[in-house]
């Protein structure tokens, strides 16, 4: 039998830094998904675990509890489901928060171009999701769309948590950018970074310090280029850091290896 052929890209010491690995998008192929994010070189992965309506958190942490060594979890609200959490869910948002296995707070922040919760309700979760992140001393996972101006001061005026907080998906500017990481803050990129139109968020890259940039699918959405309008997976990310070595001027190796170390560092992985 001839041996399958070798992944197009294989770049050891790569981090998905943002994967939502739920059931419902995976729950056909994960084992043959998490093969190939190995086969490309990928070590571990951030499974971001959400509010879902149903009350729970989807499917993060049963992963990261299974295979500690591969999966990390967070548990977090997104700003589009802001309006109907209660505090029945803060409280089991601070229990879970707690444990080993959950790596960060989040996703939470705001989210302007959906605007799927009044944007008063999605400043109400974001504050409390900050001081969570400080009371369980973990780190911050950021969402943030058309909405940089408010996220910014709210940040500001909460105080980032001791550990940190991280842009993920950025999609805005350079000037954006800056002030991020005026805060003290990370800056992740998905695979938008490889589309034809995103030459602002290359400018963005350019000015990050390469110590503070992470890569990241936020799979199943935002495939990358080739893979565009797919279903996108976290072995996908080689094309990401690829580009982002191209922006660098540096190999996709190095790029691989920096942007995962970044990413073990920030979330405390190898702890
Ligand atoms: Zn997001
Ligand atoms: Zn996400």
């Amino acid at each position: 039998m001839p041996a399958a052929p070798p992944p197009a890209v294989r770049l050891p010491g790569l981090v998905d830094s943002h994967a939502h690995l739920d059931r419902d998008r995976y729950g056909e192929d994960l084992e043959e998904v998490i093969a190939r994010a190995r086969a490309a070189g990928l070590e571990r992965i951030v499974c971001i675990g959400v509010w879902r309506e149903d009350g729970t958190f989807g499917d993060a942490l049963e992963l990261a509890r299974r295979e500690p060594g591969t999966f990390a979890a967070t548990i977090g609200f997104h700003p589009h489901e802001a309006r109907l959490v209660g505090e029945r869910d803060w409280v089991e948002a601070e229990r879970l928060a707690r444990d080993p296995a959950v790596a960060a707070i989040g996703e939470c922040g705001l989210d302007f171009h959906y605007d799927h919760s009044p944007r008063d309700a999605q400043a109400e979760v974001f504050r409390r999701s900050i001081r969570l992140a400080r009371a369980v001393a973990k780190p911050l996972v950021v969402h943030t769309r058309e909405a940089d101006a408010d996220t910014v001061r709210i940040l500001r005026e909460e105080g980032l948590p001791a550990r940190g907080g991280v842009i993920h998906c950025f999609t805005s500017d350079a000037p954006a950018a800056r002030a991020y990481l005026d805060l003290g803050m990370l800056i992740s990129v998905a695979g938008i970074v490889t589309f034809k139109t995103a030459e602002p968020i290359r400018e963005a890259v350019r000015l990050v310090p390469s110590d503070r940039l992470l890569v990241e699918t936020d799979c199943p959405y935002l495939a990358p280029i080739p893979h565009r309008g797919k279903r996108n997976e976290p072995a996908y990310v080689a094309h990401t850091a690829t580009k982002v070595a191209e922006i660098w001027g540096t190999s996709a190796e190095e790029a691989a290896r920096v942007t995962g170390g970044n990413a073990r560092r920030f979330f405390g992985l190898d702890r």
